[in-house]
């Protein structure tokens, strides 16, 4: 049997998975196991932010695994502690908590909002303000947020009191905000739903919003955050900062790590006792995610993710202007997507199994770009030049 029938004998369905097995990686690009070679526009869903075998992150892990791997978090180590320190630097925020993943972040986001309205004395029918065509994980908490109701239904009922706002409508957000406004949480640039980054006016009027009430700002920068707008935190990009942030994705580069931060008061908000995890932070993770921060920094990682994220601009200025296919343009940096007037799905397969092009989707008519960070402006034309081939 081939792994592809005996995964589909075994792994819970949850997932339409393309017929591909992924071996081996190298810089930006992927080998099946035929050896075939592929060019990776898509990063392991924004994750592979320095490729793969970016020199000295390989290296963190093996000699943090010679070390020690794991301890709990009833004991200091010395990774986590460095990682924190690197990350509150970068970011600005006074506290930082490791988890596993992106949900497990906004479940920590969201127990900080929680606990904030409690510390007020909020009425227990509080109310958080989250954003539609939004996605914030899987989990009860993190689903309760995400405005796709087609990802929330089956799972009714979920935490109450979530009010959806529209996304950029500063007027949706404002006519939802009352005294009962715990918190609004929100991706500065949103992903799954289609690659939407906030305009300034929005973000600003928000954070306002928040700051004459007493509401909590949480921003979602799980998939726009570490350099991939090419600000290290998109809301760097805007000149507007949020009491609470959440990280994930290309945090670890592949090791799965996940934060979340806050500051001033929300840095406090919870207390001993209060939040846990057994992995959160270990010593393993924490080297990785400690080097691939020292890399961001040295190799200036924003400053490239500038440079070559303006050229995918124009590259996808051109294409949507080529084809009658092609309906908009949305994102920065390398986060950026390509919406069509068809669903997306048979160019993306087309691309990876004829033309040998890793790209995905975001929602059913968006092809979203999140490519490693790392790429060229040769890489760019290739796939440029490859697309083309597929959507004619
Ligand atoms: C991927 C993602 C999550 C969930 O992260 P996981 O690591 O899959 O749990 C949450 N928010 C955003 C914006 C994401 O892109």
């Amino acid at each position: 049997m081939t792994t592809i029938d005996r995964a589909e004998n075994t792994l819970y369905k949850t997932y339409s998975r393309f017929p591909v097995v992924f071996e081996r990686g190298e810089g930006v690009r992927l080998y099946d196991d035929k050896g075939t070679e592929y060019l990776d526009f898509g990063a392991g869903i924004a994750v592979m932010g320095l490729g793969y075998h970016y020199p000295g992150v390989d290296e963190a892990a093996k000699s943090q695994i010679e070390k020690l791997v794991h301890t709990s978090n009833l004991f200091y180590n010395i990774s986590a502690t460095e990682a924190a320190e690197k990350l509150l630097k970068v970011s600005g925020m006074d506290r930082v908590f490791f988890t596993n993943s992106g949900t497990e972040a906004i479940e920590g986001a969201l127990k900080i909002a929680k606990r904030h309205a409690y510390n007020r004395g909020l009425p227990a029918d509080y109310e958080i303000i989250a954003m539609e065509h939004s996605f914030h994980g899987r989990s009860i908490g993190a689903l309760s947020v995400t405005g796709n109701a087609h990802y929330r239904e089956p799972f009714d009922p979920l935490i109450p009191n979530i009010r959806f706002a529209e996304f950029n409508n500063l007027d949706s957000v404002r006519s939802l905000f009352s005294e009962k406004t715990a918190a609004v949480i929100m991706e500065t640039i949103q992903g799954e739903g289609g690659i939407y980054p906030a305009t300034e006016e929005f973000l600003k009027g928000v954070r306002e919003l928040c700051d004459n009430s007493g509401a909590l700002l949480i921003l979602d920068e799980i998939q726009c955050g570490m350099a991939r707008s090419g600000s290290m935190f998109a809301w760097q990009g805007y000149g507007v900062k949020p009491d609470v942030m959440t990280v994930a994705k290309a945090l670890g580069n592949g090791f799965p790590i996940g934060a979340f931060l806050a500051q001033g008061e929300a840095a406090n908000a919870m207390t001993v006792g209060d939040h846990g995890s057994t992995y959160g932070g270990n010593p393993l993770v924490c080297a990785v995610a400690s080097k691939v921060l020292d890399i961001y920094k040295e190799k200036d990682i924003p400053g490239h993710v500038k440079t070559v994220g303006e050229y995918l601009f124009v590259k996808l200025e051109e294409l949507k202007a080529s084809s009658d296919k092609v309906v908009a343009h949305r994102g920065k940096g390398l986060i950026q997507g390509l919406e069509f007037n068809v669903p997306v799905a048979d160019i993306v397969r087309n691309a990876l199994i004829n033309e040998h092009l890793v790209l995905i989707s975001a929602g059913k008519n968006v092809i979203r770009f999140v490519p490693p960070l790392v790429i060229t402006e040769g890489d760019v034309d290739e796939m440029v030049v490859k697309l083309l081939r597929v959507i004619r």
